[in-house]
């Protein structure tokens, strides 16, 4: 840790700052700079970043050298991790030049619409099935999801294609029934600094899709990953899926350029949601095209067969055809990249 003092702190302060450090057990080594001092703080970072540095007098700002999420850093894993979702013939890997290709309805509506639904995404290249029987709706009075009922749908239907499937987990009390039933757990982006439920997840052995949530920075969705991975549960793949602008043009705001900002800091896979990114179906497809090309480690989309009659997110939903149409063109880029799906 690096203690930048004020360009006014006297020497006195100085001084005390090199004694607060010492006192706190730390060795202090100071820089006298033309214009500033700089005090290094040596010792257990995870025990400094405790202290209450920036509260010496004379201290105007306290840097981190290591980042506070460790596990989730590329110090701890320099190559890139890769998550194997499903078990048996049903195995999905992301990561690596693996793309993870998520598909299906925003809800789980009944089994036949989405047996409908799998078949399509499945011939159009999909390797994994989404749906939502627990769903975070802005309104209480929205539908909510079919709960148990729909995670058995979904896993039959999923196992009758031969697709892992991942649905969320939105109370930290349906986590073990969830795990029971899906490949991957989905946190949402409303609940991704939910920490108790994190932590419960955490400690299953499924894989996570952990959505950025709309007000959170890079290092926030790092930091929420931290706390699933600090449980022992090492397959984490975040996902890009927009954050609140200030512009409606579109449901949020596509952060695309957070996909190579998290390749700098992470090994963790990062794919993108340009569904709940753009809200809107027209602008899917070249937003689906710019994560691969950013180096995203798949793609999430939302996908209805009849998007006038969805439960949850119609408007969003992109047709099957429109979603065969998008997988032959993210191919295109991906094979360019030398990754496959
Ligand atoms: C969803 O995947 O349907 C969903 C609710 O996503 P998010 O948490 O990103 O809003
Ligand atoms: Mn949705």
């Amino acid at each position: 840790m690096i203690i930048i003092l004020r360009e006014s702190a006297s020497e006195e302060q100085i001084d005390h700052v090199v004694e607060r450090v010492e006192s706190y057990g730390y060795n202090a080594h100071v820089s006298r700079g033309t214009y500033r001092t700089v005090v290094g703080v040596i010792g257990d970072e995870e025990k400094i970043r405790a202290t209450p540095l920036a509260a010496i007098p004379g201290v105007a700002e306290v840097v981190a050298v290591q980042p506070a999420f460790k596990l989730a850093s590329l110090t701890a894993h320099p190559e890139p991790s890769i998550v194997k979702v499903g078990s048996g013939n049903a195995v999905t890997k992301i990561g690596g030049g693996n793309l993870g290709m998520i598909a299906g309805p925003c809800a789980i509506e009944s089994a036949e619409r989405l047996d409908l639904i799998a078949a399509s995404i499945k011939e159009a290249g999909a390797n994994i099935l989404r749906g939502g029987a627990y769903k975070p709706r802005t309104s209480p009075y929205s539908f909510q999801g079919m709960g148990e009922e729909g995670l058995k749908v979904l896993r039959e239907v999923g196992d009758k294609h031969g697709l892992p499937v991942v649905t969320e987990a939105i109370d930290p009390r349906h986590v073990e029934l969830v795990a029971e039933y899906a490949d991957m757990i989905q946190l949402g982006a409303r609940n991704m600094q939910n920490f108790v439920l994190l932590t419960e997840v955490g400690k299953t052995k499924k894989p996570v899709l952990m959505k950025r949530g709309m007000a959170a920075t890079v290092k926030d969705l790092l930091m929420s990953a931290e706390y699933v991975l600090s449980q022992g549960n090492s397959d984490v793949v975040l996902c890009e899926r927009g954050v609140k602008g200030f512009d409606n043009a579109t449901r949020n705001m596509y952060d695309v350029c957070s996909v190579p900002q998290i390749k700098e800091l992470s090994h963790l896979p990062i794919i993108v949601d340009p569904s709940h990114a753009t809200g809107r179906p027209e602008l899917i497809p070249s937003c689906a095209l710019a994560g691969v090309g950013a180096g995203a480690d798949g793609v999430h989309i939302e996908v209805h067969n009849q998007p006038e009659d969805a439960l949850s997110d119609g408007p969003q939903a992109l047709l099957p055809d429109q979603y065969k149409e998008t997988m032959v063109q993210i191919r295109k880029v991906a094979e360019a990249l030398g990754k496959t799906f």
